[in-house]
């Protein structure tokens, strides 16, 4: 009996250990996938297709100065695109003026189009934003935005991004 019931337990621990093992494995697969930008150009291509300072924020993780991009105190409703790839990031919709000299949004359009990942680069503990599709740098997220909101500063270069005016996106939606 005592056999028994030691066997039943030595089978039940290496269930238990496959069982982990898979679905951790699963988890790892799934987390690398949705982390691996769809779109992949050499660096060449990428210098061919966009501008030497657009590259350098996009795809060298540069930041543009404070107060220096276009879209920091744009008002204009419409939707924010990835400079990139064209993927739409953000709407006007979530844009708040955060006075950090950047474009604000408390929120992106879909989540799924906004990868998320530390990064410990200048000393500092920091996560960064960049485009699920093309991979592109966008900026950083921090936890200091409107709190009636979702609490999120979505802090982006606007060299990362188009516009797209309200009227023009939803011309192109009836287009679609
Ligand atoms: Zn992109």
């Amino acid at each position: 009996m005592q056999r028994n019931n030691k066997n039943q337990l030595v089978i039940c621990t290496l269930l238990l250990f496959l069982l982990t093992n898979c679905s951790n494995n699963t988890q790892k697969k799934i987390a690398m996938k949705n982390n691996a930008p769809k779109m992949n150009l050499t660096e060449e291509e990428w210098k061919e297709k966009l501008s030497p300072e657009e590259f350098q924020v996009l795809r060298q993780k540069g930041t543009e100065r404070a107060f220096t991009g276009k879209y920091t105190d744009n008002k204009e409703e419409g939707i924010y695109v990835c400079k990139g790839c064209g993927t739409e990031l953000f709407s006007s919709e979530t844009k708040f003026d955060s006075h950090c000299g950047w474009p604000s949004f408390y929120d992106g359009i879909d989540k799924s189009k906004i990868t998320e990942t530390l990064d410990l680069s200048h000393g500092m503990t920091r996560t960064e934003v960049t485009c699920s599709n093309c991979g592109g740098h966008l900026g950083h997220v921090f936890n200091d935005g409107p709190t009636d909101k979702t609490g999120l500063r979505y802090c982006i270069n606007s060299i990362s991004l188009g516009f797209i005016e309200k009227q023009e996106y939803d011309s192109l939606l009836k287009k679609k």
